[in-house]
């Protein structure tokens, strides 16, 4: 008998509670400097450039993959009837260098590819009550 596996769950902290009480309302949002506009991820209490107080607010959640790899064994609980699947590393739209760490859905591993253009979706998290973005390739790209 296979026990029923559980993803990992987050664990929300100071700086990271912004970004949970977003998805947790269907929305993708980072944290950002207040005073010079500057987008910080990994998120940060003040701002890497001017030392401002962040904030998170909304992204649009278009972006283009900038790095992938596909995983192929089991490594993380949870996912293992999505073998094999895509983990990418998404530059968002909103700034260079602004890049989140998520799953590629919707999508063949044969067919990601660099630079592919992607939208965020919110989805749940099985085991708990929280839910994290995903990438889709938008159609035709
Ligand atoms: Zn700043």
């Amino acid at each position: 008998m296979t026990a029923i596996e559980i993803p990992p769950q987050p664990r929300p902290d100071a700086d990271t509670d912004g970004f949970w009480h977003a998805t947790s309302h269907g929305h993708l949002a980072l944290c950002r400097c207040q005073d010079c506009d500057t987008w910080q991820q990994p998120p940060v209490e003040r701002c890497r450039q001017c030392g401002g107080p962040t904030s998170y607010q909304p992204v649009s959640g278009r972006g283009a993959i900038y790095s992938y790899i596909v995983v192929h064994h089991p490594a993380v609980p949870g996912f293992a009837d999505h073998l094999p699947y895509v983990v990418g590393m998404v530059e968002l739209e909103e700034q260079p260098g602004l890049r989140l760490a998520s799953r590629i859905v919707g999508v063949r591993p044969d067919d990601v590819r660099i630079d592919q253009a992607v939208q965020a979706e919110i989805v749940a998290l099985p085991g708990g009550e929280f839910s994290v973005p995903v990438f889709r390739p938008v159609d035709g790209t």
